[in-house]
């Protein structure tokens, strides 16, 4: 197949575009798709300091890569690279995510479980068995994410979540009838590093392909609790459902911006938590599974 853009050999087809494009012309789609997200969400503004959640994989390799050739050049911009290690053994190797922020001479930091929460995803495994291990894991890596990045001075944390991410958070929200949540809104919280996420309306599949043009050595394999997130049956009802119609991932993150539009600025006052002084919704659930550990611990 050749590129429908310049004839020349094509190596990726979108099927939501109709597009063949070669490497030249794929990279550039996937730049401008990254930069439009930021300027419609203004993500970036002189002066800022952006934290990169960078775990090693590769989506968060190619948004490490794609953020680097974006600010390198900026004297008004700062870049660090920073790992969450959970604690998983066989599996969170924080020396990979710290050989890519190397190869691209991005400043890295790494944070761990076990010196932040004096535990570790295994033990809490141990502790409270393996079913809940994503919740708990996620709820505190995002905590930690946040409390790392602040304390780096940053003042925007990017993940390298894409459009197959964000489609099946609508979905999920939408199968568990959360509303709440569906209609959030993206103002600002106070406590909260903001979040950016440039990748949200690019497909997985193009964000990996632009990490393997780029880079090498990414984490390998995947987490021994990977089957308890709940995640996994919306991943593969919507890869069913978007391979017979292929614009299906694109309409639902497009629900899930009208959606959220509707909450924004509608925000209840910030609440602080205070245990750990972070903010919360109605409960803290880091220092809620924290105490639960620490019972169990007893
Ligand atoms: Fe954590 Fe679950 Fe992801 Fe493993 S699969 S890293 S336990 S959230």
């Amino acid at each position: 197949m050749l590129c429908s853009k310049c004839r020349r050999p094509a190596i990726i087809y979108q099927r939501y575009s109709g597009l063949h494009l070669c490497r030249n012309h794929f990279v550039a789609d996937f730049q401008a798709k990254a930069k439009r997200a930021i300027r419609t969400h203004r993500w970036l503004s002189p002066g800022d300091s952006i934290a990169v959640a960078s775990s090693g994989g590769k989506d968060s390799a190619a948004l490490l890569h794609f953020l680097h050739g974006l600010t390198c050049e900026r004297r008004d911009l700062r870049l660090y690279a920073i790992t969450i290690d959970e604690g998983i053994s066989g599996y969170r190797d924080p020396a990979i995510a710290a050989g890519i922020a190397e190869t691209l001479g991005v400043e890295h930091h790494i944070f761990s479980f076990r010196e932040a929460f004096g535990t570790t995803v295994d033990e809490i495994v141990r502790l409270r068995g393996d079913s809940l291990s994503c919740s708990y894991c996620g709820v505190l890596r995002r905590r930690l994410l946040n409390t790392a990045a602040r304390s780096l001075g940053a003042n925007r944390l990017a993940l390298g979540m894409n459009l197959d991410d964000e489609a099946q958070s609508v979905l999920m929200n939408t199968l568990r009838g959360d509303a709440p949540r569906l209609t959030r809104g993206d103002t600002q919280r106070a406590g909260l590093i903001q979040r950016i996420k440039p990748f949200m309306y690019i497909p997985e599949r193009e964000v990996a392909l632009y990490a393997y043009l780029h880079l090498e050595g990414f984490l390998a394999g995947s987490c021994p609790y990977a089957h308890n997130a709940l995640r996994a049956d919306v991943r593969n009802l919507l890869n069913d459902y978007a391979w017979r119609h292929p614009s299906t991932r694109h309409s639902l993150v497009r629900l899930g911006e009208e959606l959220s539009s509707i909450g924004t600025g509608t925000g209840s006052e910030p609440r602080f938590c205070p245990e750990c002084g972070e903010t919360c919704g109605e409960t803290c659930r880091s220092c809620q599974i924290l105490a639960e550990i620490s019972r169990d611990d007893e």
